[in-house]
C-alpha cells in the first residue's frame, strides 16, 4: 500500500513560537509557569508541557499572585489583558502575529465607522478573543444563511474579518453573501485565512487527488485540522480525524491502495509518525511525500520573556 504524506504539514509558525514561548519560560523561571487555555489544541503538547511544569486553566483566577502567566496562540479578549495588569501577573502573550493582525484591521474598520462582521465559528477562542479586542458591536457569522439573518440596513457601510483557520472556499461564499447583501462592503477577501491554512488546505487537495483514504492528524479541538477533514470529504475521499496511531482502525484499510495523511497546523511530527508505524504494523508499505511549499516563516518570542527574573540557580 502507498502512503503519501502532505507538504506542508504539521506546525505553523504560531504554534512553534507559542510551544517555544512556554518552553523558555519555564527554562528562565522554573516550574510551574500557568497557561490560559490550551496553548494550543493538541493533548499531546499539553501534556508535554505539562510534564515540564506548565500548569494549565481556564480563568486568570485560577492564577495565583505574581505566577508567570501566558496566553495561548488563539489570543483573548482585552478584558482578560486588563485583568491581568491589575493583578500585576507577569504575562507573556503567545498571541499568534497573524491573529493579532487580524484584530487591528477590525479594530481600523471600526473606527472607521463601519459595520463590522467577523467571519468565523462561535464558542472558539480565537473568535472569543478577537470579539473582545474590537469595541463596538460586531456582528458574528458562519455561513451564507447567517447572513441572510443579519440585521442591518442594506446601505449601511460593512466591514468583514475572519477568523485564520477557516475554510478557504466556505469562507468565499459568505464574502460573496456579504457582498450580494450590502451595498457598500470592504474587507481582506481571504487573506485574514492564515499562510499555514491556505497552504495545509492546497496540500490536502493535492494529495485527495492520488489518495483513496485520507488521515488528518489533529485534535477534535483543532479548527484548522476540521477543515482539513472537511475538504477531503467534499472531494469524496473517506476521511478521518486520529490524534495519533492508537486511533487508526485496521478495517479502514480494507481494499484501499493509496493513504494520504496530512496534520493540522497543532500536531507535531512525532505523532505523524506514530501514525505511520501504526499502518506499517497492518500492512506493506512504501512512504512518500508529495512536492510542496517548504514554509520557512518564524516569529519572534515575546519580548517580555528578557524581563522574566530568572529563577535563583539551586544550591
Ligand atoms: Fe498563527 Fe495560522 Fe498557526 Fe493559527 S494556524 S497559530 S493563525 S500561523
Amino acid at each position: 500500500m502507498k502512503l503519501i504524506l502532505a507538504q506542508p504539514r504539521g506546525f505553523c509558525a504560531g504554534v512553534v513560537r507559542a510551544i517555544d514561548t512556554v518552553d523558555r519560560a519555564l527554562d528562565r523561571v522554573g516550574a510551574p509557569v500557568y497557561v490560559r487555555h490550551e496553548i494550543v489544541h493538541n493533548r499531546h503538547v499539553v501534556e508535554t508541557l505539562q510534564a515540564k511544569g506548565a500548569i494549565f486553566v481556564e480563568e486568570l483566577d485560577e492564577v495565583p499572585t505574581g505566577a508567570v502567566t501566558v496566553f495561548s496562540a488563539h489570543g483573548v479578549s482585552k478584558e482578560v489583558e486588563n485583568a491581568a495588569r491589575a493583578r500585576g501577573l507577569p504575562v507573556l502573550d503567545a498571541t499568534c502575529p497573524l491573529v493579532s493582525k487580524v484584530h487591528a484591521q477590525g479594530r481600523r474598520y471600526v473606527a472607521s465607522g463601519r459595520h463590522l462582521v467577523l467571519i468565523g465559528h462561535a464558542g472558539h477562542p480565537e473568535v472569543e478573543g478577537t470579539l473582545g479586542q474590537i469595541p463596538g458591536p460586531i456582528h458574528l457569522v458562519a455561513t451564507v444563511a447567517d447572513v441572510s439573518l443579519l440585521d442591518l440596513p442594506a446601505d449601511e457601510p460593512v466591514a468583514y474579518i475572519t477568523q485564520t483557520t477557516l475554510s478557504v472556499d466556505e469562507t468565499r461564499d459568505v464574502i460573496e453573501a456579504l457582498k450580494a447583501r450590502f451595498s457598500d462592503v470592504t474587507g481582506p477577501g481571504t487573506a485574514d485565512i492564515c499562510y499555514a491554512t491556505q497552504n495545509r488546505q492546497n496540500a490536502v487537495r493535492e494529495l485527495c487527488e492520488q489518495a483513496e483514504l485520507l488521515l488528518v492528524v489533529g485534535s477534535p479541538k483543532s479548527s484548522n485540522s476540521n477543515r482539513l477533514r472537511e475538504i477531503g470529504v467534499e472531494m469524496g475521499r473517506v476521511a478521518y480525524l486520529v490524534e495519533d496511531g492508537s486511533a487508526v482502525d485496521p478495517a479502514w484499510l480494507d481494499g484501499i491502495d493509496t493513504v494520504g495523511l496530512t496534520a493540522g497546523a497543532s500536531a507535531p511530527e512525532e505523532l505523524v509518525q506514530s501514525v505511520i508505524q501504526a499502518i506499517a504494523g497492518f500492512r506493506d508499505i512504501t512512504v512518500e511525500t508529495l512536492d510542496g511549499i517548504e514554509e520557512k516563516l518564524q516569529f519572534r518570542l515575546p519580548p517580555a520573556l528578557n524581563r522574566l527574573t530568572p529563577a535563583p540557580a539551586a544550591a
